[in-house]
């Protein structure tokens, strides 16, 4: 296993071109690691093939994808505003219920516990885009065959290498909140009812089992796939495609795509995010929608949300790059 030390002794030398120097030193998970993180992985997007095939020349019944869409947003923003904005940046206080109910819905996304997820994510942006990010996609260097590879890494590849991020490190404060302990150990369970849910609705709504297995497939199992690519498409294209209007740490190539925008809630605004990681906003600009910043703004006006860190409009502008300071960075965030 590579140690954290080690990493820490050798990513000095990193020069923002050449492979990590811990690439070649990868060392796979375990079998049993291995064959549950495929599962989780390929057996959704298995599913959507057969989803296709199935519903070729039939079309797909408007309640599986009524209820593929409710649920891709309960999970979505879970993933959005729960996993992300509040538990790994702060970026607001939620109402104890909301926090748990937050992480819950997270927990549903098929992307690992709420707690793990959380010390991975600190852990790429206290490292992005040089050595000891767990999932950057200049890990094997900026030549056109190190970018693919690096892509698919940053995409899939890290779920299935041994590179433990302890949480006792990252994430000390979810280890220490008994409600976010829970919610975690109950990770198997709620990917259960992740999928048991489309299955039972689509059930007593059709009144048949085939209604019922129609949207597990859909609802159940074609939407969790979707959800993941979008999200692990942040971490893989939204570091190589796109604009980078503001200034961000050394390395850190973190850009802004728009075309994702709606189906990431407003994740893709990924260089605004690094720019300054605990705003509530990552799509600063006008015009750049940011469904999650919006959830935000309504749990605020409800009373669920305090202390929300909105953005200061001169501190964003002051961390716009123009085009005399283009490629200089600045120190921004944690
Ligand atoms: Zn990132
Ligand atoms: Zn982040």
């Amino acid at each position: 296993m590579i140690t954290s030390e080690h990493i820490l002794k050798r990513r000095e030398d990193y020069d923002g071109t050449s492979p990590f120097p811990t690439a070649a030193e990868q060392v796979s998970a375990g079998r049993a690691q291995t064959g549950l993180t495929a599962t989780i992985v390929v057996l959704p997007f298995v599913a959507l093939g057969t989803g296709l095939l199935l519903a070729w020349g039939h079309g797909v019944v408007l309640t599986d994808l009524l209820l593929a869409g409710a649920l891709y947003m309960v999970t979505g923003f879970g993933v959005t505003v729960g996993f992300h904005r509040l538990l790994t940046h702060g970026s607001f206080t939620a109402r104890p219920w909301l926090r748990i109910a937050l992480a819950v819905a997270g927990s549903m996304s098929f992307q690992g516990n709420v707690i793990d997820w959380v010390a991975v994510h600190r852990r790429h942006h206290a490292f992005t885009d040089r050595p000891g990010d767990p999932h950057s996609p200049y890990r094997y260097g900026t030549s056109l065959y190190g970018q693919l590879r690096g892509l698919a890494h940053a995409h899939l590849g890290w779920l299935f290498t041994d590179d433990l991020t302890p949480a006792s490190r990252y994430a000390p404060d979810l280890p220490a909140d008994p409600a976010m302990v829970r919610v975690a150990r109950a990770f198997p369970a709620l990917c259960a009812l992740s999928l048991g849910l489309p299955f039972l609705a689509g059930w007593a709504i059709s009144g048949s089992l085939y209604g019922g297995l129609t949207a597990f497939l859909w609802a159940g199992l074609v939407r969790i796939a979707l959800l993941q690519h979008v999200t692990w498409s942040v971490n893989s294209l939204c570091h190589v495609v796109g604009s980078r209007p503001f200034a961000t740490r050394r390395h850190d190539r973190s850009t802004n795509l728009w075309p994702l925008a709606v189906l990431s809630f407003g994740e893709s605004w990924h260089n605004g995010h690094h720019s300054e990681p605990t705003c509530a906003v990552h799509g600063l600009d006008r015009h750049q929608i940011d469904p999650a910043a919006g959830l935000i703004r309504l749990f605020e006006r409800l009373g669920w949300a305090t202390g929300v860190r909105w953005p200061d409009p001169g501190r964003v502008e002051r961390r716009r790059r123009t085009g005399l300071s283009e490629g200089a960075r600045t120190s921004a965030g944690p």
